[in-house]
């Protein structure tokens, strides 16, 4: 048997909401399985609007740009997440200050994003790694305090909660992702969830080239005119079909996934206890909707050899994030902040993932769980 890493769920309408986009004729972007798709994620993240976009990394990009950041204004994200965190604000000029994360969740450590924040700080990026809420009780009340902006990566974190209220409902702004290797996906696409109204009128300019053509769609104007810097975030309507199929099917999706994640940590417990394994921590009050399963071996050798034996039995793993602020482009546009990362720079070398994604059946799951338990750490 092999056993890939991840393998797209095909939705039970997606065929035919495909069929019914492309002979409706209206395929470009803001046609009705835009508007579907928006309604079905404002309802499972609470938000009070969703703009889709072509890419979370482009949902970033229009972030940045609603908060007309200047050269050299800073930006405090983790060093331990997806590039497009760090590049979108640094294509504005900003600068990424790079924040170590916490030990037990990988998560952005709260603790020491004080010692970050400078005159020059504008906003702070939250990352929900594995769809595990980051501490938002004192992350919004740093960004409170310090009159900062309070953005979410939720990339992982469709459909998890944080003290019973949904990841990306937290931040002014929350950045979701569509691509194939995420929970839901249309190929490539995102979402701009804005949880601040007085940002949505610049948001629909700036995701139209920078014109008032979401207004005048509305009758709003009479005509459309380049009104602000802007570009062309807004995504087709045929791929918004199937992701309105994916949305559709979200609870079926999530069972199916949150049992592989069950299965694995339940039945790799005493083999990680035994091989002085960690398996991942989800904090009291985080409900996480099973994105991914990782483990931290001791050490890189024992990482990469355990990533040979899966390989071997036909079973993909992978490792994940490299640090962003030991990273080229890291360190030529971004600055790591007081203490460094050391954590970050640690568990990027042990992590692996499992194989998780909802077509994996139960014989698979038992199946990579019998590999790994075959082998020996050390
Ligand atoms: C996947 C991912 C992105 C990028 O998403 P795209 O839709 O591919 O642009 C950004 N941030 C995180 C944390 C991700 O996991």
């Amino acid at each position: 048997m092999t056993v890939p890493f991840n393998r797209t769920h095909i939705s039970e309408n997606e065929f035919g909401y495909l069929a019914e986009a492309v002979r409706g004729g209206s395929t470009s972007g803001d046609g009705p399985f835009t508007r579907r798709a928006a309604d079905l994620l404002e309802k499972l993240t609470g938000s009070g609007r969703a703009l889709l976009t072509t890419s979370c990394t482009h949902a970033l990009e229009l972030s940045a740009l609603l908060l007309d950041l200047r050269p050299g204004d800073e930006v405090i994200m983790p060093s331990f997440t997806f590039v497009s965190t760090a590049n979108a604000y640094a294509l504005r000029g900003a600068v990424p200050v790079f924040v170590d994360c916490r030990p037990d969740t990988l998560n952005l450590d709260e603790r020491l994003v004080e010692a970050a924040i400078t005159d020059r700080t504008r906003a702070v990026v939250a990352v929900h790694y594995a769809g595990v809420g980051c501490a938002m009780d004192v992350i919004c009340g740093l960004a409170e305090r310090h009159g900062l902006a309070l953005i979410e990566d939720n990339a992982h974190g469709l459909g998890g909660s944080y003290r019973g209220r949904p990841l990306g409902s937290f931040g002014s702004m929350s950045a979701q992702s569509f691509h194939e290797t995420k929970n839901v996906q249309c190929g490539e696409g995102g979402a701009l969830l804005l949880n601040d109204a007085g940002l949505v009128a610049r948001a629909e300019i700036v995701r139209e080239k920078g014109t008032d053509r979401s207004r005048f769609f509305r009758g709003q104007v009479d005509r459309y005119r380049w009104v602000d810097i802007g570009s062309s975030y807004l995504s087709s309507d045929v791929l918004a079909a199937l992701l309105t199929s994916q949305l559709e099917s979200f609870e079926e999706i999530q069972a199916r996934r949150h049992s592989v994640w069950r299965r694995y940590h339940e039945e790799l417990a005493d083999w990680a206890a035994e091989n002085g394994v960690s398996q991942p921590m989800v904090p009291d009050g985080c409900a996480h909707p099973a994105h991914l399963y990782y483990l931290l071996l001791p050490g890189l050798d024992d990482r990469q050899a355990f990533i040979a034996h899966l390989s071997g039995r036909g079973v993909q793993a992978a490792f994940h994030y490299q640090p962003l602020h030991t990273a080229p482009a890291g360190v030529r546009y971004g600055r790591v902040a007081p203490g460094g990362c050391p954590v970050t720079e640690d568990v990027a070398d042990r992590l692996v993932r499992l194989p998780l994604f909802a077509d994996l059946d139960e014989a698979g799951v038992t199946y990579v769980i019998d590999a790994v338990r075959a082998h020996r750490v050390g």
